[in-house]
């Protein structure tokens, strides 16, 4: 008997979980997380706004383990990885592995502000247990006014939440717009005017230098670097995550900032693997999902590459404005050409350099988006194409397939 160990229920987790079970139908597979329910973190802020339930946090079948006979030790940490004895050391008890996959996501970091790190009233959003939390000290404080550090995808998820339930949120943001690693100026300014509509207040290109504590150890109010007070109920820190790999320290195995995978997402290591967030090579979902499959490969004896540096993509819709985003945002140097198209409903800008294109946003309209992520992901070269067509007219329409060389063909090359 093979015995397989994964560490954490995430998307990445649970993608290589299925997938071993279809390759090794009679291994053993015990799973193994700090969670007590899987759950997608990019549905955490419908638990928060009460939109939703634990249960329709799920992103498997309610009998995913029972029937991919998976055995899940959950509610349970890993203290610590013992790689020359080949096993895994729990709270309570210890579990041995053939090969170990290690999907420990990532973990928030609170900025060293004074008394970020110490109070008693400072969140994180990363975890169920984190919106648990803060949906508790809504209530409890019955909170009016909150806090948040970062206007990045989870700040704004936090701050949305908040605003349905008529929480007023002041954000601050070291950068000069909102969703800084998705948006330009202009896209910033539509979420921006949403979210101001709805009561939200933000301070950009500026950052929380001091706070100020009660006599129970909570914020009450947080210091910008200009001298401004802003007065709270609680802070929620959303300006960043770093791998989860604390627990790693004595195991022996490469880390930086991340924890250290070749291209087949094995570590130092030849008997452990990782994927997901902690390796540091992405930070979104779908990358989690694709890398736990191909880590599950490569753990059953079918080798192949991890080699998907696509570019990070978004898709992001709040208060009903869609959104794409995908590649650069900006050009990088002189010789891109940045296409634009601008109306009251909708925003497109395309990079476009040597013919390829780097960079795309589609706001308002987001149809055609897998079309412009295959431009990109492939670097298809529409050089020919932009001399005849309207960049935004070009479609899967304008291109007949691939010639002998693999390059693609326009229907007017031929
Ligand atoms: C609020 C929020 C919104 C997001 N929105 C989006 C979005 O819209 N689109 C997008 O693409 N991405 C989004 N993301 C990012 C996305 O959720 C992550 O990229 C993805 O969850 C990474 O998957 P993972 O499996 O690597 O880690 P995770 O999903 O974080 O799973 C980590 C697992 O490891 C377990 N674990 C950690 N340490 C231990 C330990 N010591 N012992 C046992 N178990 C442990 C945890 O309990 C958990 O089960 C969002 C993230 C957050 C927090």
């Amino acid at each position: 008997m093979e015995y397989y160990v994964i560490i954490g229920c995430g998307a990445a987790g649970m993608a290589a979980a299925e997938r071993l079970r279809r390759l090794k139908p009679d291994a053993s597979i015990v799973m193994v997380s700090k969670d007590e329910h899987s759950h997608s973190r990019c549905m955490l802020h419908k638990y928060l706004g009460g939109e939703r339930d634990v249960e329709g946090l799920a992103f498997t079948d309610e009998d995913f383990f029972e029937k991919n006979h998976i055995y899940w030790s959950r509610g349970q940490a890993v203290k610590r990885v013992d790689t020359a004895a080949k096993k895994v050391i729990l709270e309570d008890g210890e579990l041995v592995y053939d090969k170990l996959l290690i999907a420990s996501g990532a973990v928030y970091s609170v900025p060293p502000i004074p008394n970020f790190r110490t109070a008693d009233n400072v969140y994180g959003f990363r975890d169920l247990s984190d919106a648990v939390k803060i949906r508790k000290a809504v209530e409890e404080k019955n909170a009016k006014h909150v806090f948040i550090v970062g206007s990045g995808l989870v700040g704004l998820d936090v701050a949305y939440a908040l605003l349905e339930q008529g929480v007023k949120v002041t954000i601050a943001e070291m950068a000069d717009r909102i969703l800084p690693l998705q948006t330009d100026a202009t896209s910033a300014g539509a979420y921006q005017e949403l979210f101001e509509k709805a009561g939200a207040s933000f301070r950009l290109g500026i950052g929380a230098s001091d706070s100020k504590v009660n006599d129970k150890n909570e914020i009450t109010h947080v210091i910008l670097a200009n001298g401004e007070e802003i007065p709270c109920d609680f802070v929620v820190a959303a300006a960043g995550v770093r791998p989860c790999i604390d627990f790693l320290k004595d195991s022996g195995l490469e880390m930086e900032r991340s924890l250290k995978v070749n291209e087949y997402l094995r570590t130092s290591d030849p008997d452990v693997y990782a994927a997901g967030d902690v390796t540091g090579l992405s930070g979104i979902w779908p990358n989690a999902m694709d890398q736990g499959r191909k880590a599950a490969m490569n753990m059953a004896g079918m080798p192949v590459a991890y080699t998907d540096s696509f570019c990070i993509k978004n898709t992001i819709n709040f208060f009903g404005l869609a959104m794409l985003s995908a590649g650069d945002i900006e050009p990088k140097d002189d010789s891109c050409q940045v296409y634009t198209k601008e109306s009251r409903s909708e925003y497109k800008k395309a990079i476009v350099k040597d013919g390829i294109v780097t960079g795309i946003q589609l706001q308002g309209d987001i149809s055609g988006s897998g079309f412009w992520q295959h431009l990109i992901k492939n670097k298809i070269d529409i050089s020919g194409l932009l001399k005849e067509k309207n960049i935004f007219h070009i479609s899967y329409a304008d291109f007949y397939g691939l010639d002998s060389t693999g390059e693609y063909i326009y229907s007017g090359q031929c």
